[in-house]
C-alpha cells in the first residue's frame, strides 16, 4: 500500500488493498509483528538461510491486512515491496495514475504485467534492490561473525 506521505513522494492510493499479497519479509518482522496478524494462515513457510519467511493466508492477501485494507504495521512496513508501491518510478501503481485517475481494466493488468517484469525495472528501482540486497548481506555476514566469535568463545573454556 502506497504511503502518501512518504519519502518516495505523493501518491493517490484509494486504499483498494490490491497490491498487498503475500510476499516474503524478514523472519524477525514476521516473529516481531506476529499479534498483528489480521488473517486466517493457510501456511507458513519459513527460509533460514536467506532469514525470511512467507505466511500465505486464505484469501491470498497480506496477513497483515485488515478488513478495511489498511495495514496493522503501516509505520513498520517493510521497505521492499510495501513502501515502493505506488510509485511510479519504482512500481507502478495498477489501479490510480499518478494524476488520481482510476485506470481501465486493460491498464490494470498490463501494469501488473509490467510489475512483475524485472527486464522493464528502472535503473533506480534495481539500484534500490541492490543497495537492500548488500544491507541483508551485510548484516548476514554480521551475524555470521558473531556466530563464530561466540563458538570460538564456547570452545576455549
Ligand atoms: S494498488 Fe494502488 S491504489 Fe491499491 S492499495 Fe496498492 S497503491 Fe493503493
Ligand atoms: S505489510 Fe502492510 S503495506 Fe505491506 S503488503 Fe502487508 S498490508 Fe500491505
Amino acid at each position: 500500500m502506497a504511503d502518501p506521505d512518504d519519502d518516495y513522494g505523493k501518491t493517490n492510493c484509494i486504499r483498494c488493498g490490491d497490491c498487498c499479497e503475500p510476499f516474503i519479509m524478514e523472519e524477525e518482522f514476521v516473529e516481531r509483528f506476529r499479534s498483528c496478524f489480521q488473517r486466517p494462515v493457510l501456511r507458513e513457510q519459513h527460509f533460514p538461510r536467506i532469514n525470511a519467511a512467507l505466511v500465505r493466508t486464505t484469501d491470498n492477501k497480506c496477513v497483515f491486512l485488515f478488513p478495511d485494507n489498511t495495514c496493522s504495521v503501516y509505520k513498520s512496513r517493510p521497505e521492499f515491496p510495501c513502501r515502493m508501491f505506488g510509485i511510479p518510478h519504482y512500481l507502478e501503481c495498477p489501479k490510480v495514475t499518478p494524476e488520481g485517475k482510476m485506470r481501465s481494466k486493460e491498464e490494470y493488468e498490463q501494469i501488473i504485467a509490467k510489475n512483475m517484469d524485472r527486464s522493464q525495472w528502472t535503473e533506480e528501482f534495481r539500484r534500490k534492490l541492490d543497495e537492500l540486497a548488500e544491507k541483508r548481506v551485510e548484516e548476514m555476514i554480521r551475524k555470521q561473525k558473531k556466530e563464530c566469535n561466540e563458538l570460538l568463545k564456547r570452545i576455549q573454556y
